[in-house]
């Protein structure tokens, strides 16, 4: 029986990330009339607390401290742990984003307890909790049972559909200033790489380019298409390689791991490497001028042609639809 969850409620420039209401949504599955705890780090706004409520919190602790505005693996995790160590939760989530692959794993060993990635499903199955995560980059999926106590896990954006609870109350909000131990580690500057358009990690839809856009510019009918429909725009680790991207794009084994509503894979040949990362899209769209392409494998929707004629017909239809 899971009495009590933690979770930690990853914000980006201030505002609640999506993944922080899924991995909400993974704490509701596991907890049965339990408590469910946010854990908000930094300068955070109060009306935060009523949003998390809204998608099933029952508390929100703020933990504050100057040192916490900016994100540093170090003193993070310190006050994480605090709460941790304070609250003995049965179960702590947190999303699997670079924030959570970066401190997880030292926030696991510092509490003493074992760490489950990367998880695409949470449920409990003959009074356990069972983690389901993929294996062999996305071949497989292990389902692992908790057999401790306390179990850490992190939860893969876009995986678990989020919803509000029905009737809620407003959460109990907690304000902790914490004293933070020597920090070893102390923020000079941040240089924020700016990305136009919408975030990656988090799309409903994403129209991604490889080699076949043959040049930078070749993205250009892409990003047209990504406009119309709403989409961000992601490449191959081969576009990326040629320079006809940045490297902030790719997706894959080495990129980002994506699982949009819709992917459309625009001269991308669908190597093991690619399809790590975005095989577990709900619906994948091909296009490629080589009918025996792997990508075709993997598609729900298959069109064997040049995307310099087929994506700007696209991008013509979605804009009188
Ligand atoms: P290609 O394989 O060259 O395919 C280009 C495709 O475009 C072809 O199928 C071709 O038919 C089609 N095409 C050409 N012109 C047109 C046109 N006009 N219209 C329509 N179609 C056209 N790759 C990743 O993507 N992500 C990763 O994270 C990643 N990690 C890796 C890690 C390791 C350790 C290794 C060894 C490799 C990794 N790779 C990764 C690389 C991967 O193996 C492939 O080399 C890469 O994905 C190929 O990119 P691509 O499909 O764009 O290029």
């Amino acid at each position: 029986m899971v009495r009590h969850v933690v979770v930690f409620a990853e914000t980006k420039q201030g505002s609640l990330r999506n993944v922080s209401f899924e991995v909400l949504e993974a704490a509701k599955r596991l907890n049965d009339g339990g408590l469910i705890t946010a854990v908000l780090i930094g300068t955070q706004e109060q009306s935060q607390a009523d949003l998390l409520a809204e998608y099933g919190a029952h508390e929100v602790v703020f933990v504050e401290n100057k040192q916490l505005d900016t994100y540093t693996t170090d003193a993070y995790t310190q006050a994480f742990t605090s709460i941790i160590h304070e609250k003995n939760p049965d179960v702590i989530l947190m999303p699997h984003t670079a924030m959570g692959k970066d401190f997880a794993p030292r926030a696991a060993a510092r509490i003493g307890c074992g760490l489950i990635t990367d998880c695409t499903n949470v449920e409990i199955s003959d009074g356990n909790i069972v983690f389901t995560r993929p294996i062999y980059a996305g071949k497989a999926f292990q389902r692992r049972v908790v057999v401790r106590d306390q179990i850490f896990a992190t939860i893969r954006p876009n995986n678990i559909p989020c919803s509000k609870v029905d009737h809620h109350e407003s959460a109990k909000k907690i304000q902790k200033v914490l004293n933070l131990d020597e920090i070893r580690t102390t923020v000079r500057e941040v240089i924020q790489k700016t990305t136009d358009g919408v975030d990656l990690s988090e799309a409903k839809i994403i129209v991604a380019g490889g080699r076949g856009v043959k040049s930078a510019e070749g993205f250009g009918p892409l990003k047209d298409l990504a406009q119309v429909i709403g989409a961000a725009v992601g490449a191959s680790r081969g576009a990326c390689d040629a320079e006809y991207c940045d490297y902030a794009l790719q997706i894959g084994q080495t990129g980002k791991v994506v699982t949009p509503d819709l992917y459309i894979a625009c001269g991308i040949s669908g190597a093991i490497q690619h399809l790590a990362g975005m095989s577990n899209s709900k619906m994948i769209v091909a296009i490629n001028k080589d009918p025996e392409a792997p990508i075709f494998d993997v598609a729900d929707y298959g069109i064997v042609g040049d995307l310099f004629e087929v994506v700007p017909l696209l991008t013509e239809q979605f804009k009188q639809a």
